[in-house]
């Protein structure tokens, strides 16, 4: 088999420590010896999370906590706010719109982020919202959005503020307490280095309470079966025992490179990516982006599929195309979780290789050397 790299925005290399606990013989998630490796798995996502607040992990991918994070606090009839700018924030809207919940949906263009005013503006002229849904790294513009200014403006209204940062955590700041988010949700296969399967959700005191007066039809992720249970140290149903127990290991990679390190390291990574993309004469699309994907604009005379492909078919390169309106427009590159800056190298290497081959006029090798030179600084 060829080797190949996944510079995709989930799935991600899975370090091999962490896929050599995913082949452990499996043990019973009813017994005492999974315990040891749940407490562990929690206490690991509570420090990724930067919360003291319970986070709850369900077997699904990440969409299923936001999904849970609708239908946990909200009831039909409820109104809340949702910000489309991209795909993932559009999730937001449909989600509340399957469970009868109305959503203000706040437009803004792709590639750029909602300001803190327009939220607040939108919140004072409409005082019932229970729920505000946003999205930290929209994966598919590349753009980060100022949570941290945001969630601390809601924080002194009634609403509760709910934080997409499936793509986010692990890469991009995210302090859930001291922002005051109330609900954080994460999926496993991104910057938490393990394979798709598990989602999370990070509920806060006032999303608790919330959650006691939803309507909206649940079961399976039910927050309330899920918050008792993990009082106990416990799952309501069975839990992803295998994932459970490479999250251990991932968490403890985490730990031991410190979150603050591992935030920096993507910033460096993005940095090198963004200055590479410039140097080869590109242009990043986000006008504030994020460092955890990269959404590059494609030449004018360039096929943008074709990109992708010639990366994957001869390089083993997977990068990730552009979505919805940017289908064929854009190209992103994500640096997640397990990535160095050898990693960008590579990838800037192959798409070196892949431009000159498309017949895109620039500079050979200008984009290495700018990565190299930003990676040394
Ligand atoms: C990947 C992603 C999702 C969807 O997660 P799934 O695991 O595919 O359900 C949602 N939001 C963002 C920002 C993402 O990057």
């Amino acid at each position: 088999m060829k080797k190949r790299h996944l510079f995709t925005p989930g799935p991600v290399d899975v370090p091999p420590e962490v896929l050599a606990a995913m082949a452990e013989p499996l043990i019973h998630h009813r017994a005492p010896d999974f315990i040891p490796y749940f407490k562990a798995a929690n206490e690991g996502l509570k420090y990724v999370f930067q919360t003291r607040n319970p986070v709850l992990t369900f077997a699904g991918s990440g969409t299923a906590a936001m999904e849970a994070a609708v239908v946990n606090t909200l009831s039909p009839g409820d109104r809340a706010i949702t910000v489309e700018g991209g795909k993932f924030g559009e999730r937001w809207t449909e989600q509340c719109r399957a469970y009868g919940v109305e959503p203000i949906v706040l437009e803004v263009e792709w590639g750029t982020a909602i300001s803190c005013e327009r939220i607040m503006e939108t919140l004072r002229a409409n005082p019932d919202v229970k729920a505000v849904f946003l999205t930290l790294t929209e994966t598919s513009t590349g753009v980060l959005t100022d949570v941290e200014t945001i969630c601390q403006a809601i924080a002194e209204t009634d609403a509760i503020s709910v934080v997409d940062a499936i793509s986010a955590l692990g890469a991009e700041r995210c302090l859930t307490d001291p922002w005051q988010i109330d609900i954080v949700v994460a999926g496993s296969q991104k910057a938490l280095m393990l394979p798709p399967g598990l989602a999370f959700a990070s509920i806060s005191p006032k999303a608790q309470a919330l959650v006691a007066k939803s309507k909206c039809p649940k079961y399976y992720l039910s927050f309330e079966k899920a918050l008792k249970a993990f009082a106990k140290d416990d799952t309501p149903f069975t839990p992803g025992v295998s994932h459970i127990r490479a999250l251990c290991v991932a968490a403890k990679m985490i730990r031991d490179e410190g979150i603050e390190n591992v935030w920096a390291r993507h910033a460096r990574l993005g940095r090198a990516l963004r200055e590479a993309a410039v140097a080869m004469g590109l242009k990043v699309f986000a006008k504030n982006p994020s460092n955890v994907v990269t959404a590059i604009e494609v030449p004018a005379a360039i096929d943008g599929e074709k990109i992708t492909k010639i990366l994957r078919d001869k390089h083993g390169v997977t990068i990730a195309g552009g979505q919805e309106q940017l289908k064929g427009k854009v190209f992103r590159i994500a640096t997640l979780g397990w990535a160095n800056d050898l990693d960008v190298v590579a990838v800037i290497g192959a798409l070196d290789m892949t431009l000159a081959e498309m017949g895109h006029s620039f500079e050979r090798g200008a984009g290495l050397a700018a990565a190299v030179r930003a990676l040394s600084a």
